[in-house]
C-alpha cells in the first residue's frame, strides 16, 4: 500500500482506470475535458463539480480510498476469501461496514463475470451448503436436494469458470446451462452423470468416476473439481454460512478470483478497478434484493488464461485484447456512465 500514500494518488489512480480517456463529466457527458482540483474534478465545459466515486461502488461511501485499496486487495489475493469480521479488523471499521464492502465487491466480481467458454471445458456440479434438517424451522431453504443447494460449473482448461445454481440435477438442467455457457462445437469433459448423456452440439467425452477412473488421456474434471474444492473449504472455514439471497454474488467472489489467478498480484486491483462503472449500490437495493443487473457483464472479461499471459491471442470471435478491457460498446461510447443513452 505504499504505493498510494494519500488518498490524491488513489483518487488519481482510480480516475486513470475508470476513464482512460480522461475524466467523463457525469452532468454533460464530456470526455476529458475535466481537471482535478485537489480531490475532486470539475468540468471545463459545463462548470459541474464532481468525485471520481460518482456512479461507482464507491458513491454512498465516507470512507477514504486507501482503505476501499485495501479491501479489494484482500478480496482479490486470499484464495478463501476474506470475511467482514477479519477485514474489519484489518481496516479499522464496523464488521455491519466491512458486509457491506464486501457485498459491493462482489456486486463488482458480477460485472467482472464470464458469460461464455469455448475450448476444452470441464462441466461437473457440487452441493454446498448445510443440512436442511440442521436448520432452524423458519430457515429451512426450499428447492434444495437433501438441504444442499445444488450449483453446476464450468471451466475452461487453463482459463475462466462459470458457475450457476439450479434446482436439481436434472438432463434439461445441467445440458440447458451447457447449451447457455459452452460454446458449440467445443469439447466437453463430465464424470459418467447420465445427465450428460446423448449432448449435442459438443464433443463430449466422459471419465466414469463410478469404476474408479479419473483420467482417460487428456479427458478430466480435475480443473472444476479442484474450484469445488476450494468454494466447500471457504464455505466451511471463512463464511459458515451464505445467506440464500446474497448465494450467487459469493459463487461470483470465487469465479473471478479464479479468473485472475494467473495475473500478478500488483494487478489484480487494477484489473477489478477497471471495471467499478456503472456498479453504484445502495444498501437498500442490496438489502431488498433489487440488486440492479449489470451492463458490464457481457463483456469485461479480464484476460488471464495462460495462453493469454504469454500473449497470444485467442481464436475465434470472442478474442480479446490482451491488457485492455473493453468496457460497456452497447452503451452510449460518448458516455460511458450511459446516463445520456437512457434519457436523452
Ligand atoms: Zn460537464
Amino acid at each position: 500500500m505504499e504505493v498510494f500514500p494519500n488518498e490524491q494518488a488513489c483518487v488519481e489512480h482510480l480516475a486513470r482506470l475508470r476513464w482512460p480517456n480522461g475524466p467523463v463529466c457525469p452532468e454533460c457527458g464530456t470526455i476529458g475535458r475535466a481537471y482535478r482540483i485537489t480531490n475532486r474534478f470539475k468540468c471545463a465545459y459545463c462548470r459541474s463539480f464532481f468525485s471520481v466515486r460518482k456512479d461507482t461502488i464507491f458513491e454512498e461511501s465516507r470512507l477514504p480510498l486507501r482503505k476501499w485499496f485495501v479491501a479489494i486487495f484482500l478480496f482479490m489475493s486470499n484464495r478463501k476469501g476474506v470475511s467482514s469480521h477479519q477485514l474489519a479488523r484489518e481496516i479499522g471499521v464496523k464488521q455491519q461496514t466491512a458486509w457491506f464492502m464486501l457485498s459491493r465487491l462482489r456486486h463488482v466480481a458480477d460485472n467482472m463475470a464470464v458469460e461464455i467458454l469455448r475450448g476444452v471445458v470441464e462441466v461437473d456440479e457440487a452441493y454446498v451448503g448445510g443440512r436442511n434438517k440442521n436448520r432452524h424451522a423458519n430457515k429451512k431453504y426450499p428447492n434444495w436436494v437433501d438441504g444442499f443447494q445444488v450449483v453446476v460449473g464450468a471451466v475452461e482448461r487453463d482459463g475462466s469458470v462459470v458457475t450457476e445454481r439450479v434446482p436439481n440435477r436434472d438432463r434439461a438442467v445441467l445440458q440447458g446451462f451447457i447449451n447457455k455457457r459452452v460454446h458449440r462445437g467445443s469439447r466437453v469433459y463430465t464424470d459418467d452423470l447420465p445427465s450428460y448423456r446423448k449432448m449435442k452440439g459438443y464433443t463430449h467425452r466422459k471419465v466414469n468416476h463410478s469404476v474408479g477412473e479419473y483420467v482417460d488421456g487428456d479427458c478430466h474434471t480435475n480443473s472444476i473439481e479442484s474450484f469445488w474444492a476450494l468454494v466447500k473449504r471457504a464455505h466451511k472455514g471463512i463464511y459458515h454460512l451464505w445467506s440464500h439471497e446474497h448465494f450467487d454474488l459469493y459463487l461470483r467472489e470465487f469465479e473471478l478470483r479464479w479468473n485472475v489467478r494467473f495475473l500478478p498480484e500488483g494487478d489484480r486491483i487494477d484489473v477489478f478497478l477497471r471495471h467499478v462503472n456503472g456498479t453504484r449500490l445502495s444498501y437498500e437495493d442490496l438489502t431488498n434484493g433489487r440488486r440492479p443487473v449489470l451492463r458490464g457483464r457481457r463483456t469485461g472479461i479480464p484476460q488471464t488464461s495462460k495462453r493469454a499471459s504469454k500473449g497470444q491471442t485467442r481464436r475465434g470471435p470472442g478474442t480479446r485484447q490482451s491488457g485492455s478491457v473493453r468496457q460497456f460498446p452497447d452503451r452510449n461510447p460518448e458516455h460511458p456512465t450511459g446516463r445520456a443513452a437512457a434519457d436523452p
